[in-house]
């Protein structure tokens, strides 16, 4: 059996939450967490980050920076997870979608102005499988739009773009920390803060509306209710987990690289199957490994014989545009076809730290097998 997923312990976990709990201080927005954000910080070379209890959190704490109101229109891709559209419709604010590149699968920037209007505050790329967007024209949109740029970087931690860190990009930009990615804490996630105009809201709604974040540093007092907010922190004990992944998250991107490295090399060999396309300027975390099929009737075919034979791969995403919520609450603004054609043929292999190196030539040597046997 190769599972799909599999975390991965560093070995330390269990050492920091006992740390966490024999300092009798689990609340959030103790020690724990401030090393987690220190970490973060340094290596982002940022000046604020916020832990938070998953990604889809530090998404509604940017719609609530963000200050969409009901009306308001998002741009972004229909090929993502339902969190980077759901911040944003709970703020009745509209998800406005966008066509993808045929290379990367991520937003496609040359069809972005197009779909601007009055009503128009951000834009959402999303570094899908943790390789860049090309940020270049998509800030320069922005900046000449007045639009806020959100990186959804929930996959792409340890990912660069030209040699800087993706979520250093937008005015913020968030992480994921979920058991299926690559530095864990079973639910987590993080906010970044690259505006200083939004880091003293931020700490504000992360702490339920008050500044007790100020109170904390000594800057006040007391602390009080300013504003609105929700509990937006982890605990002490998922942030002492968290931790100790951090510390190892270079040892688990270059063990994820290797297998990826290994994928690629192997499915060259298969024809028809199509690789992700990294582009130049851009050295990815190895977050997922996909290939395209040749054709959409084969998928089925090829993940239930994959998984007859022990191999646990999947597909994802149902578009945004075509699912009942995205119709009812978004809109597509392009034709959809480079969307509805690459998630339509697209499976995901399992890559996970800890896999052993000759899993992958398991896996697609399986993978020829069955292409080998569709009807052509
Ligand atoms: C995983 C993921 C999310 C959501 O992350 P959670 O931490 O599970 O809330 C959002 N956007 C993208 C692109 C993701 O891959």
């Amino acid at each position: 059996m190769i599972p799909f997923n599999k975390p991965y312990l560093t070995g330390r976990e269990f050492t920091y939450i006992q740390e966490a709990v024999q300092a009798a201080q689990l609340a959030g927005n103790g020690r724990f967490t401030r090393r987690c954000q220190e970490w973060l910080e340094r290596r982002l070379g940022v000046k604020r980050v916020l832990l938070t209890q998953s990604c889809t959190a530090a998404l509604e704490m940017a719609a609530l920076l963000a200050d969409v109101q009901p009306g308001d229109e998002v741009i972004m891709p229909s090929f993502t997870f339902v969190s980077t559209a759901n911040a944003f419709v709970l703020r009745g604010a509209r998800p406005v979608f966008v066509d993808i590149r045929p290379d990367t699968l991520n937003l496609d920037e040359r069809l972005i102005e197009a779909a601007i209007t009055p009503r128009t505050r951000a834009i959402v790329p999303v570094h899908y499988a943790g390789i860049a967007c090309n940020m270049e024209p998509i800030l320069d949109i922005a900046r000449r739009h007045d639009l806020l740029v959100i990186e959804d970087a929930a996959q792409a931690l340890g990912s660069t773009w030209h040699a800087r860190p993706l979520g250093t990009f937008g005015h913020m930009a968030v992480l994921s920390f979920h058991e299926t990615k690559n530095v864990i804490s079973g639910e987590g996630g993080a906010l970044i803060l690259n505006d200083d105009r939004f880091i003293e809201r931020a700490e504000i709604l992360w702490e339920k509306g008050t500044n007790r974040t100020r109170f904390f540093r000594g800057e006040i007092s007391k602390y009080t209710w300013v504003d609105l907010g929700s509990s937006y922190l982890p605990s002490e004990m998922t942030a002492a987990f968290l931790l100790a992944q951090l510390e190892h998250a270079d040892a688990i991107t270059d063990g994820r690289r290797a297998l990826w490295r290994t994928y690629d090399r192997q499915c060259a060999a298969l024809p028809f199957v199509r690789r992700p396309v990294v582009p130049e300027g851009c050295t990815p975390n190895a977050h997922l490994f996909y290939v395209l099929l040749p054709r959409e009737a084969d998928r089925a075919e090829a993940l239930a014989t994959l998984n007859a034979r022990g191999i646990n791969a999947v597909f994802h995403y149902v578009p945004l545009h075509s699912a009942p919520a995205g119709q009812r609450f978004g809109r597509a603004a392009t034709s959809m076809d480079v969307t509805d054609d690459c998630s339509s043929r697209l499976i995901r292999l399992p890559l996970w730290m800890g896999m052993s190196s000759d899993m992958p030539v398991t896996v697609v040597s399986a993978l020829q097998d069955v292409l080998a046997a569709l009807p052509r």
